[in-house]
């Protein structure tokens, strides 16, 4: 098979891989090459025609497809090798990987790999919804791509499965081509985002529906109505398309069918403090991280992943052994990094980050060997940001893996 080579081979051309791709020029390193599945460069925020994307990192309040060219701009500019329609379908051992392109397959063998692949959002039949297979149901990335890519309506009336951020933008994405929602299906007794938020759908019209449970789409060739119920009793709504939005997953197809550790917690890579996969010519950045944190979090987190790059180009960093740090407390849900590794090279992440699995409040506790090492009090609910230091966990001496739990 033909094979080629490069320095740094990015898989993924969103916000992480782009701004990681800018920051490692910026910094002077030659050869670096991003990989992209799509016929465009710009990953998620694409297709997401709204504001407001940039605000931090580029000093800027951009919608989704002006940001994500400013970022593919960028990358070309300071030198970087985008090459789209480029799928990478195999991770191998010491960066190297399988790739296909319209013209056919080739193999790239790099100095280090990053992996940027992103998130997507759960499918019908990973939340177990029921009833008949009609034309009609997308998620709200395939809805977005769509509308703003394609310029297509879909349907006009749908019903909105989840109340998380992105379940939001579904409705002003719906207000674009004028579909109107007629009603957000919740399975809790409150919003997924912050409350601050919840009067938006009722401004525009939405109903929310809480504790709907056994939901069933109904239509022989299209959708014609949803079905759910609650404490009252069994409910109807007619509608003529269902956006199933949110519950964020890593796009992991590709880890799942190599050689690197996966975490079962996030569902994407399980990497120490510097962003190493378990190969540590492997890094890892954006959400494929974790599910899911916004692109001005994911752009900020590639430019720190390049200075580490940088770092272990000129001096290695160690290898990947490392104490492991995981969850054992069912309010948690994950932590990221899951592995320590011992080392002094400069850059490693200062915290670790954290996301429960319900509502909980108590003492956030770091454990090992039956000590505490650090505890902090904490009171959060599923889908917000908590964190913790990394510093108290790396003392002289420490062996035993970490315990994360709350008390
Ligand atoms: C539907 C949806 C809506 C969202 N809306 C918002 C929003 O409004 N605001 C916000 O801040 N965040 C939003 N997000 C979160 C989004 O993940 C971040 O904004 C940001 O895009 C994350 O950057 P990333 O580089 O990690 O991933 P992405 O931007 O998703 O980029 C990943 C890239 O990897 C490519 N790729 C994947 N696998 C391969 C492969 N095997 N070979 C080659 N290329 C590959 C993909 O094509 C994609 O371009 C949304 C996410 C989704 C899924």
């Amino acid at each position: 098979m033909n094979s080629q080579s490069c320095n740094i081979a990015i898989v993924g051309g969103g916000t992480a891989g782009l701004a990681l791709a800018t920051e490692l020029k910026r910094l002077g390193v030659e050869g670096v090459t991003v990989l992209e599945r799509e016929p465009e460069a710009g990953g998620v925020p694409r297709h997401c025609g709204h504001y407001p994307f940039g605000v931090r990192e580029l000093k800027r309040v951009l919608k989704g497809p002006d940001y994500a060219s400013r970022l593919v701009k960028n990358a070309g500019a300071a030198g970087v090798d985008i090459r789209t329609d480029t799928t990478v379908t195999q991770l191998h051992p010491n960066a190297r990987l399988s790739l296909t392109t319209p013209e056919g397959s080739y193999e790239l063998q790099a100095q280090r790999v990053v992996l940027c692949t992103g998130v997507r959002e759960s499918s019908r039949a990973q939340r177990f919804i029921g009833g008949q297979r009609p034309m009609g149901v997308l998620t709200t990335g395939a809805l977005q791509s769509m509308v703003y890519l394609n310029q297509k309506r879909p349907f006009r009336r749908p019903v909105i499965i989840g109340t998380e951020l992105v379940s939001f933008s579904a409705i002003m994405t719906c207000r674009h081509m004028g579909m109107r929602p007629q009603a957000m299906l919740e399975a809790n007794d409150r919003v997924t985002v912050r409350q601050f938020m919840r009067p938006f759908p009722a401004l525009r019209g939405v109903p929310i529906r809480f504790n709907a449970r056994n939901i069933r789409i109904l239509g022989d060739k299209t959708v014609e109505a949803i079905e759910y119920s609650d404490a009252a009793g069994q409910h109807r709504i007619e509608a003529d398309g269902v956006i199933i939005s949110g519950r964020f997953r890593p796009e992991a197809a590709l880890l799942h069918a190599s050689h690197l550790a996966v975490d079962p917690g996030t569902g994407g890579p399980s990497i120490d403090q510097y962003g190493r996969a378990s190969d540590p010519s492997y890094f890892c950045t954006g959400n494929l991280l974790r599910p899911a944190e916004t692109s001005s979090w994911c752009w900020h987190e590639a430019v720190e992943t390049a200075g580490r790059i940088v770092q272990d180009l000129a001096s290695p960093i160690g290898g990947p052994e490392g104490i492991s740090l995981r969850v054992v407390d069912p309010a948690l849900r994950f932590v990221v990094p899951q592995r320590l590794v011992k080392s002094d090279a400069p850059g490693a992440m200062a915290h670790m980050q954290l996301r429960l699995s319900r509502p909980a409040s108590g003492y956030l506790s770091a454990m090992a060997g039956g000590k505490t090492l650090w505890s902090d009090f904490v009171q959060s609910r599923p889908e917000r940001r908590v964190f913790a230091p990394l510093k108290p966990l790396l003392k002289p001496g420490q062996t035993s893996a970490i315990e994360m739990r709350i008390l």
